[in-house]
């Protein structure tokens, strides 16, 4: 008997999460983080849904946190077992980790300071007895922070202490994650991996972001074979840099009786991979003729070194103004750095460009690693035609917001987003603001734009490029089922949300395939 368990991403897209219970070993795919509303993802990334001294091993798809973000929670209880992945992943949760456990700290000192301030708020005004006036609510924040920009985290600490408040506690801290990365091994592509009692898992690329991996996991039993394929997240065809999804697997792996696969855009069709050095080439040159810098909100993980890689080979063709590039991210150079040194995860068009030419992709003459924040403080007032990738890539949070408020007064600049902006993210606000301007001038009512904490007009141009998606639509999706060489018994179809999987469903299903769509604690028996 081999069953599944679907704990996280079951009928959602974020907070990937399951488990294969051979009889001998229970085996966890993924231990991804809840992503979303700010209340709602962390009261469900406090629970941890399965009993961790029980997992014995663990296997994980790639870096993505929506897929690793919770790996120190497992490891600092009780878990005595090793987490199994691909290499370019392990070099990769060096940073992703860290920076992960930097922002649960820097969110807990964030809701600490919120609610001590609104306690002191009432307090004050309980003695004046009416409204607390502007100036009392500055003294207050003045007491509560080292800078305009920095919490001073010890004199919140007594005051709450002081007060007797409730305390936030981070999910887990910096030095949590890094002792997690002691438990991480990464393993090369193709080769099977003891994981347990008759346990293997072979690793396929899978095209997502680099390092992604599809999982096959093999159940050895005398009288019978199990095999398991998780998807993790499936990636798109013909995009710059990484190998396409895998379509032939090893003679050995064609039988599968339980394909867990992805559905976030199961009823989407992505425009074709265009190309999205014109689109790129186009909106530079027009910026930089008007004197203007061009700012690139980007993920620090996969987009920023696509933003690189085409601006390289823009640069190189000589097409484009040559104005400095700035990558002003620390996590976005670090990851830079792992994307540098796994060539074999290139595809052979990326071979062929650059490391035949002895050419690494992510580094020209022109691109600058801004690595302090005085350094990335300099250039927010550098008025020399430039362009600038900083994270976050939604706007959320990072030093973007700092280039943000120092250039979006200036029609001259622009805004290029190169990705999906959710809802209620400043991402989305300037997608939905700035994409109404016309071509040319800003209108002279140019809308407002509140960050951090204040207000400053949008009148640089807002630019949209798409294509930059790092999921498969549902035509990829399909054909990794039904143009590679696997035989696939049951499809558990999970991370998306209701109606792209249940689309998803419906096709495959006319096609003959089992499927079901487990929710969260749902079983499955092999
Ligand atoms: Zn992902």
């Amino acid at each position: 008997m081999v069953e599944l368990r679907f704990l996280g991403a079951a009928g959602e897209v974020t907070g990937s999460m399951h488990v294969v219970d051979t009889g001998e070993d229970k085996i966890l795919l993924d231990c991804g983080m809840f992503q979303g509303r700010r209340k709602e993802a962390g009261e469900k990334n406090r629970t941890f849904p399965v009993d961790r001294s029980e997992i014995t091993s663990m296997v994980l798809s790639h870096a993505h946190i929506d897929h690793s973000g919770r790996i120190p929670m497992l490891t600092r209880n009780g878990f005595s077992g090793r987490i199994v992945t691909t290499r370019p992943t392990r070099a990769a949760l060096d940073y992703m980790l860290l920076d992960s456990g930097h922002i649960q700290e820097s969110d807990s000192h964030y809701l600490n300071y919120k609610s001590l301030r609104a306690f002191l708020y009432e307090m004050e005004r309980s003695k004046g007895g009416q409204q607390i006036s502007g100036k009392e609510k500055s003294a207050i924040k003045k007491l509560l922070k080292k800078s305009p920009y920095e919490l001073d985290v010890d004199t919140i600490a007594s005051l709450q202490k002081e007060h007797g408040l409730e305390v936030v506690t981070p999910l887990y801290t910096q030095e949590e994650a890094r002792q997690s990365l002691g438990y991480i091994d990464g393993y090369p592509f193709g080769t099977p991996v003891t994981i347990g009692k008759d346990v293997t898992v072979k690793f396929y690329v899978a095209g997502h972001i680099l390092g992604s991996a599809f999982s096959l996991i093999t159940v050895k039993r005398p009288e019978q074979t199990f095999r398991i394929l998780y998807t993790g997240d499936v990636g798109r065809f013909d995009k710059p840099i990484l190998r396409d999804p895998t379509l032939v697997f090893d003679e050995e792996d064609r039988d599968i009786d339980l394909l867990i696969t992805e559905s976030t855009y199961g009823d989407r069709e992505h425009a074709p991979v265009e190309d999205l050095g014109d689109s790129l080439k186009e909106v530079l040159t027009r910026t930089v003729e008007r004197g203007g810098s061009l700012i690139i909100p980007s993920f620090a993980y996969g987009r920023t070194q696509e933003i690189i890689y085409i601006l390289h080979e823009l640069y190189e063709s000589g097409t484009v103004p040559r104005v400095p590039v700035y990558v002003d991210s620390p996590l976005a150079s670090n990851i830079t750095t792992v994307f540098g040194e796994h060539p074999e995860s290139y595809d052979r068009e990326t071979h062929e460009a650059f490391l035949e030419k002895g050419l690494n992709p992510f580094y020209f003459d022109k691109i600058k690693f801004v690595a302090s924040v005085e350094e990335s403080m300099k250039l927010t007032r550098d008025e020399v035609p430039h362009v600038v990738i900083s994270a976050s890539g939604m706007c959320e949070a990072g030093r973007i917001l700092h280039h943000l408020r120092y250039k979006i007064h200036d029609p001259k600049n622009t805004v290029l987003l190169v990705g999906y902006m959710a809802q209620h993210t400043l991402g989305r606000r300037l997608e939905e603001m700035g994409l109404g301007h016309d071509n040319g001038d800003a209108p002279a009512d140019a809308p407002e734009v509140k960050i951090l904490g204040k207000a400053y007009p949008l009148k640089a141009r807002v630019e949209k490029i798409g294509g930059f998606s790092a999921h498969g639509d549902r035509h990829e999706l399909m054909r990794i089922i039904t143009r590679s060489n696997l035989n696939v018994k049951n499809i558990g179809i999970v991370h998306g949300e209701a109606d792209q999987s249940e689309t998803f469903a419906k096709r495959l299903t006319e096609k003959g395939y089992n499927t079901f769509i487990p929710g969260p604690g749902d079983r499955f028996r092999l």
